[in-house]
């Protein structure tokens, strides 16, 4: 127990926290290039939130979510995902008041007790965006296209992008008789959380990934054929926008969310070679949220990436950089009379902007040389019994070979000389 992390857990060890700096940097890089900006709300909110926020027939609020009782008796739960929480802080701090549509994303942990495996853990990350404020099909076109360029730049490139529409409030109730005319007398061969779906939420048997589900949903009617006017222009506007913008999509009549705040647009991308857990990105508009909250009925969409499954797909297609921990200079202090002269000199280099390391370990000349060379380390300056009584340090340049006896007092200037050549 004391030695091995909760189930679904993982530590990013420095050999890999590098590769998440490198996606972290890019999304950066593309959400700045979006103006999109950063909103980091806590990792817990209220229960009652999420109950709102996600719905309670959904997987996360069921069966998925990290639920306590904290010492003030208050029902606390840890994130599961983050817009219930955007919006919360949305209304909380007004951001309506200011320039619209309000643009934001987030990168950072989500906890579902989900079942462990590749691509799949219970604490695991999220980047996601925000778009609060707009109604047109336009926004919709810029978050995919956000998603779509971020995994371009990335290098990911065998992306499929479906797409679907959920109608909303005024379309869906008929589309949902139908869905349950067509179920009526298949409802006992669906799985037993089917079976409750059937009533409770009967878009949710679409995209139910029980093999005898998904056989009993051929030929079930699709949204799309059903939808009110707004919704089908809204549709119509964003296919048009994709295909001005070359984003390829697939039409997916069984991406579904089927609570009443979820509207028009929803999207996922697979990277297929991902297998299982092929979905990285799941998006999709939620006109209905934000009244849901208790705010002014207001439109937004947004969609979450998980930052695992980018991580893994990268790995898979070697487009990880590579990541380099080497330093300038290592000082190798011979002797416990040169550890102060040593550490001096190591701190006015840090103070320089030069990346240096120095021995702690008591090494002998050899290991200390060993070790810098393991790092690798462009220079190691070495201070001995000799350097210190004549104030100068013994400079061997690693690459070269090449070792100079250097005035104390001229070392620093000349290795930052040395490492603009
Ligand atoms: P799935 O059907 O795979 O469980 P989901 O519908 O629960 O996905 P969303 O809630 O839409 O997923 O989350 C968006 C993205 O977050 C997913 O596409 C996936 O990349 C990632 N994700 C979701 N759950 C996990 C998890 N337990 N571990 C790692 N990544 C996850
Ligand atoms: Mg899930």
């Amino acid at each position: 127990m004391l030695t091995t992390g909760p189930r679904g857990t993982k530590d990013i060890l420095p050999d890999t926290s590098g590769h998440w700096q490198y996606v972290e940097k890019t999304i950066r890089e593309v959400c700045r290039n979006f103006a999109y900006h950063e909103i980091r709300t806590p990792i817990f909110e209220h229960t009652e939130l999420f109950l709102r926020g996600i719905g309670e027939t959904t997987d996360i609020v069921e069966k998925e979510m990290y639920t306590f009782t904290d010492r003030g008796k208050r029902n606390i739960t840890l994130r599961p995902e983050n817009t219930a929480s955007v919006v919360r802080s949305y209304l909380e701090n007004k951001l309506y008041a200011g320039p619209q549509p309000t643009k934001l994303f987030y990168i950072g942990p989500m906890f579902r007790y989900d079942r462990p495996q590749a691509g799949r853990y219970r604490q695991f990350h999220q980047f996601g965006i925000e778009a609060i404020g707009a109604h047109g099909p336009t926004i919709d076109a810029e978050i995919i296209s956000l998603a779509v360029e971020l995994l371009n730049k990335l290098g990911l490139n065998e992306l499929k992008l479906l797409i679907n529409s959920v109608g909303c409030p005024e379309c869906r109730p008929v589309y949902r008789t139908k869905l349950q005319e067509f179920f009526r007398d298949k409802v006992s061969h669906l799985c037993s959380d089917c079976q409750s779906r059937y009533d409770r939420n009967p878009m949710r048997i679409l995209d139910c990934k029980n093999e005898t589900c998904a056989e009993h949903s051929q030929g079930a009617p699709h949204m799309v054929d059903c939808l009110c006017s707004d919704c089908s222009n809204h549709f119509t506007g964003l296919k048009d926008l994709l295909t001005a913008a070359g984003i390829s999509f697939v039409l997916n009549p069984r991406l579904v969310r089927g609570l009443d705040y979820y509207t028009k647009t929803a999207f996922e991308i697979q990277y297929s070679p991902l297998g299982a857990q092929s979905a990285v990105c799941g998006g999709g508009r939620y006109d209905g949220l934000i009244a849901e909250c208790g705010g002014q009925p207001t439109p937004g969409i947004g969609f979450a990436i998980g930052i695992e499954r980018v991580l893994l797909a990268l790995e898979k297609q070697e487009l990880l950089p590579f990541i380099n921990n080497a330093i300038d200079v290592f000082v190798a202090p011979l002797g416990a009379e040169t550890q102060a002269a040593s550490f001096e000199l190591l701190t006015e280099l840090r103070h320089a902007g030069i990346a240096a390391d120095m021995d702690f370990m008591n090494r002998s000349l050899k290991a200390q040389m060993k070790y810098a060379n393991k790092y690798p380390a462009k220079f190691v300056a070495l201070i001995g019994q000799d350097e210190l009584a004549q104030n100068k340090v013994m400079l061997k340049n690693m690459e070269t070979g090449s070792q100079n006896l250097i005035d104390r007092a001229e070392l620093v200037h000349m290795i930052i000389e040395e490492m603009e050549k």
